[in-house]
């Protein structure tokens, strides 16, 4: 593959050709990164291909992606998931450029679509039989959705803990799931050593750097709906850190191509009881591990496994981190559903939490241009989801018993 020059090692920056290893590095463990031929790529990519091209998924930016032989790739869409303008929102919070991206569009509910199909056609290309994952919940939710259709064979570790409705998707996709009686940093360790052993393919975040190559496509469609004009913020929710990490790998390989001219700012966005990345980036940068606590599971992480880069990402990008509370979390719930249409989980709306936060605080002028990216959808957790609203109003089926409860401002 010409395009892709091959691996570099986040931590020690020593560089592996792509047979060379398989998941981290060989002399440090760290998590490596995909480097390309950015000269090579620019010579035969231009922004009027995109133009052209009537592929509205993450494929469409194919010169930009580890791969080949797309024969054999999931069936269903994966990406080009709706950026909308959120005007209402914008100003309720003094911001006139206020963008809401929508990735619980994705097939399996959440922006975890983008890595799993990425990796889906790296074990394809490998011939394996059997893929595996640790999971919260939504990488192993999308792993099994998109290879049912595949018939790839697919066993799935989750903290017995996930939310009831993302077990439901793994059993209805047909996947092999053990549920773990720990935490998600206990199936994610367990699901190594058994990938190790049976010689699946391991998809794991923070480990599989296909990963970040898959998960970096939403910065790629974010500038091109933006009509390549480079957001000045994006608010990002933060558990192992792959995805902010990735988010910042698709807006320096558009940067590098001459596809954007200037870079944004990454914003870390984490729950007060999960915030290890957090931590870190405002102290000494190094990562130490926290109680993981939070009822936005999709964040909950004791240790984070892809923390380096994620770091990394915050710094190079000149942004910041904020951290915020259950409850805060909890509002933005239905504050989202009702200023944008969206309805997201709670790690999915962390970065609303978070955005309110940075305005309180006079983080963000009123006419930059800020992204909050939703990363899954709000049917994977009802539970939590009710705990943000009251219950609704029972009676009989009476025209009477209506009229004694019914709100004045609707008569
Ligand atoms: C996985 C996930 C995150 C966090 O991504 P990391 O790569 O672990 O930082 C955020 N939101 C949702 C909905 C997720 O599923
Ligand atoms: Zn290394």
């Amino acid at each position: 593959m010409k395009k892709v020059k091959g691996y570099k090692c986040i931590i020690c920056e020593y560089e592996f050709s792509l047979d060379d290893i398989e998941y981290v590095c060989k002399n440090c463990k760290g998590n490596l990164q995909v480097t390309y031929d950015y000269r090579f790529i620019k010579k035969k990519f231009k922004k009027s291909d995109l133009a052209e091209n009537q592929d509205y998924s993450i494929w469409r930016y194919k010169n930009l992606l580890p791969v080949e032989d797309l024969s054999r790739k999931p069936v269903v869409q994966i990406g080009w998931t709706p950026l909308y303008r959120a005007e209402r929102l914008g100003s309720k919070l003094g911001l006139k450029n206020l963008c809401i991206k929508d990735d619980g569009r994705n097939p399996s509910g959440s922006h975890k679509d983008r890595a799993g199909a990425m990796t889906v056609v790296k074990a394809m290309e490998r011939k394996a039989e059997v893929i595996t994952t640790a999971s919260t919940g939504n990488a192993g939710a999308s792993l099994a959705c998109l290879t049912a259709a595949l018939g790839l064979k697919t066993i799935i570790f989750v903290p017995e803990s996930a939310p009831v409705a993302k077990i439901a998707q793994l059993l209805v996709f047909g996947a092999h799931v053990i549920a773990v009686e720990g935490s998600y940093d206990d199936a994610f360790d367990l699901c190594i050593k058994a990938a190790d052993k049976y010689g699946w393919y391991n998809r794991n975040s923070g480990y599989n750097s296909y990963t970040r190559e898959g998960k970096k496509t939403c910065s790629y469609e974010i500038c091109e709906q933006l009509d390549w004009d480079c957001p000045d913020k994006i608010f990002i929710p933060v558990g192992d850190g792959s995805i902010i990490s990735g988010i910042w790998k698709g807006f320096v390989d558009l940067y590098e191509i001459g596809f954007i001219d200037r870079l944004p700012q990454l914003v870390s966005c984490q729950a007060e009881g999960s915030d290890a990345i957090n931590r870190a980036f405002e102290s000494d940068g190094v990562i130490r591990p926290v109680k993981g606590n939070t009822i936005a599971d999709s964040i909950a992480v004791r240790f984070p496994h892809d923390g380096e880069a994620a770091i990394k990402a915050i710094k190079e990008s000149g942004g910041f981190s904020i951290s915020v509370s259950d409850e805060q979390i909890i509002q933005a719930i239905p504050e989202l559903a009702r200023e944008t249409s969206v309805f997201g989980e709670p790690a999915g709306v962390t970065p609303l939490a978070a955005l309110q936060k940075a305005v309180r605080n006079d983080l963000i002028k009123h006419d930059e241009k800020v992204i909050v990216l939703i990363t899954g959808s709000g049917l994977k957790d009802i539970n939590s989801a009710m705990k943000s609203v009251g219950k609704p109003l029972t009676i009989q089926p009476d025209m009477k018993e209506l009229e004694k409860i019914i709100p004045e401002e609707l008569i």
